[in-house]
């Protein structure tokens, strides 16, 4: 990965150190404390896939859970190329300006697969990184999108811990990321592009559902007409969804990353969305919705591995799977028959 600058404490390393691990309490301290160094070694940790690192993470993590809760959580997608970083970049600063304490986290799940991320492997965000108020982690290394996701997520409530009060979660808006996205944060950015159809930007349906606010990005100099015309399209569109949030309705907007232009509009429709969901409980509903979600997804991905990896479900496995396609048996019945070789405890 290209580091933008060598300055410790501002862009940090994901790789693990070869340093000693503290101790519990120091982690929950130094946290605390919002001591950077320490915060971005707690990160370490739990990214760690040692059992004994993860045991002590979760120490941690359930000691800070207290301290955790009180940041605005936003999330931003769009297609390779929509200006995400560049956005991110000028709206990071902004929020820097304007006095908040900002954190930008990113779910990458190509970080480790293609050998190279999607999101990583460039240099992003100069100017933010080297902002001493911004702390910006690139995305955790993982071989499934859940164990990313997860990892983001802790590191959210690790920085909440540290005292940002403001997070923005990045992920590209290519496949099953954004729906990870969504569950853990509190308000949706979509970016969009200027005049090209939702196909040519991959963008599926359901992700527009997902959005409490679409951002037709790039809307500066020869693309400004596009970009009307585009947010025209994308609001008679809107008109036929149920909103992602009851009760609010998702905004339309124009935005440039590069010129700056909707950047201040953006951070006051945030604003008024908190206004207005805060006081209602809406948030606090969501997030313990998103809690509740998550054990469910943690607990059925565990389910899975362990039933698939049971040595006695892998041997039947292959031979169920020729006789199914043999004709020789119904997928039921290998179902059933493969349920019942596994041998491990639930
Ligand atoms: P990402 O892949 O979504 O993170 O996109 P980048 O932020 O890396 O931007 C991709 C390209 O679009 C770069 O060449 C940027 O200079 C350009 N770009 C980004 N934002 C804007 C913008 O607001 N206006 C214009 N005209 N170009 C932009």
């Amino acid at each position: 990965m290209t580091r933008p600058n060598q300055n410790p404490g501002q862009r940090e390393a994901a790789k693990p150190r070869r340093r000693a691990t503290l101790s519990p309490e120091a982690y929950v301290s130094g946290v605390l404390a919002g001591d950077r160094g320490i915060l971005a070694r707690a990160i370490t940790l739990i990214e760690s896939t040692s059992p004994l690192h993860e045991a002590q993470a979760q120490e941690v993590l359930q000691r800070l859970l207290p301290h955790t809760g009180k940041s605005k959580r936003i999330g931003i997608t769009g297609v390779p190329g929509v200006g995400k970083s560049t956005f991110i970049e000028t709206f990071g600063c902004f929020l820097v300006e304007q006095g908040r304490k900002l954190a930008v986290l990113t779910i990458d799940p190509t970080s480790k697969r293609s050998g190279g991320s999607i999101l990583g492997d460039k240099t992003r965000m100069e100017r933010l990184s080297r902002d001493p108020r911004a702390f910006i982690r690139p995305s955790p290394a993982g071989d499934s999108l859940g164990g990313v996701a997860r990892r983001t997520r802790e590191t959210l409530l690790l920085c909440e811990a540290a005292g940002f009060d403001t997070v923005l979660v990045e992920t590209v808006g290519v496949g099953q990321s954004e729906t990870a996205l969504r569950s853990m944060v509190d308000f949706f950015l979509l970016l969009l592009l200027p005049g090209a159809g939702d196909e040519l930007q991959g963008i599926k349906k359901g992700i527009i559902e997902m959005a409490d606010a679409v951002l037709i990005n790039k809307a500066d100099g020869d693309n400004r007409l596009r970009a009307e015309q585009a947010r025209a399209e994308q609001e008679n569109a809107l008109h036929c969804l149920q909103p992602a949030t009851p009760g609010w309705r998702t905004e339309v907007s124009l935005c440039s990353g590069l010129t700056g232009q909707g950047v201040p509009e953006t951070w006051k429709m945030v604003e008024r969305f908190y206004v207005q969901f805060e006081p209602s409980g809406l948030i606090a509903k969501r997030r313990q919705q998103q809690s509740l979600e998550w054990l469910s997804t943690l607990v059925n991905d565990e389910l899975l591995r362990r039933f698939y990896h049971d040595p006695r479900v892998k041997t039947r496995l292959a031979a169920l799977q020729q006789a199914l396609l043999r004709g020789d048996t119904t997928a039921v019945l290998a179902a059933r028959e493969l349920l019942g070789s596994y041998g491990g405890a639930l």
